[in-house]
């Protein structure tokens, strides 16, 4: 083989990846969540998600998927358009940004394409921290939107990986949302997070998604939607009941991590919670920046 011709074998590319510029050093957090869904981000991370937004601190929710089959009447378009409007509206109440991939619902796939981009969203935020779901889930989305985000964990960083987008330098912290699966490993907190101020706003923006929880979603019917005015908010008045017990399970569930953060005895009075796991990809805080990244433990 001529010189000549081997050169073009080892040709360096030429092409400059960049690294993304620091975001300006104004001592705010930037936070990106996702969920499969639109309302996935919200039941998981709405407390704290508007308790960063309240401090000022940059928060994204992402919904990976349009939720376009997300009902038991309507679906498609139209559905997908009702759903992100929900969203919308629920994280304007939370104080957060929202966004809606144009994936269909139920059909969400680890592909490279997806990797890209969930590292692109990622950079672009320039994420101190990302959360998304543990990939052991009933449901694929869920599953697969945590394969994604942990793929994305390492990816952020590397420059001649979507150079269209400059790289991080400094790796974000990856947490995962709570669960009950035990197989293969169950759920482990390692902070936890006191919503008790901000659990009617979370309330009120989990009721602003009226297709998933007041008309039920996928699985709902039309027993859960009368007709009668007074039935209607009895209707309102047990979605937010169930959500309001679920975040108080949470507290009796994570009350050791609680006493961790809190101390006591104020621990023994915080009535909701929610809490997150390390992901073991990405940075790995210790308690001291855990405590940095959620600011919340001396109020
Ligand atoms: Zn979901």
């Amino acid at each position: 083989m001529k010189a000549s011709v081997l050169s073009v074998f080892l040709a360096v590319p030429t092409l400059l990846a960049l690294a993304a510029p620091a975001p300006a050093e104004d001592g705010k957090l930037r936070i990106i969540c996702f969920g499969a869904h639109p309302d996935d981000c919200e039941i998981q991370a709405g407390g704290v998600a508007s308790m960063w937004a309240a401090k000022g601190h940059q928060v994204k929710l992402v919904s990976v998927t349009n939720g376009d089959i997300g009902h038991w009447r309507e679906a498609g378009g139209p559905l997908a358009k009702r759903r992100k409007a929900e969203v919308e509206r629920a994280d304007a109440i939370l104080g957060v940004t929202a966004e809606v991939l144009d994936i269909h619902d139920g059909e969400l796939l680890p592909s490279i394409e997806n990797r890209r981009t969930i590292t692109r969203l990622i950079r672009e935020w320039h994420a101190d921290i990302v959360m998304g779901p543990r990939p052991n889930d009933y449901h694929p989305d869920h599953r697969y939107t945590g394969v994604l985000v942990q793929d994305a964990a390492y990816m952020v960083t590397v420059p001649f990986f979507c150079p269209d987008v400059p790289y991080l330098k400094h790796n974000p912290v990856f947490l995962y949302y709570p669960d009950s699966f035990q197989k293969p490993n169950p759920f482990q907190p390692d902070v936890a997070v006191a919503i008790d101020g901000v659990i009617s706003k979370k309330l009120d923006a989990l009721d602003a998604l009226e297709s998933q929880f007041y008309e039920g979603g996928a699985n709902g019917s039309i027993e859960l939607v009368p007709s009668d005015p007074s039935k209607q908010q009895e209707r309102h008045r047990q979605v937010r009941l169930g959500f309001e017990r679920r975040y108080a399970d949470q507290a009796q569930r994570f009350k050791a991590r609680l006493g961790d953060f809190y101390g006591q005895p104020k621990a023994g009075s915080i009535r909701y919670a929610e809490a997150f796991e390390v992901c073991e990809y990405g940075r790995r805080p210790d308690t001291a920046e855990l405590k940095k990244l959620f600011p919340f433990f001396g109020e």
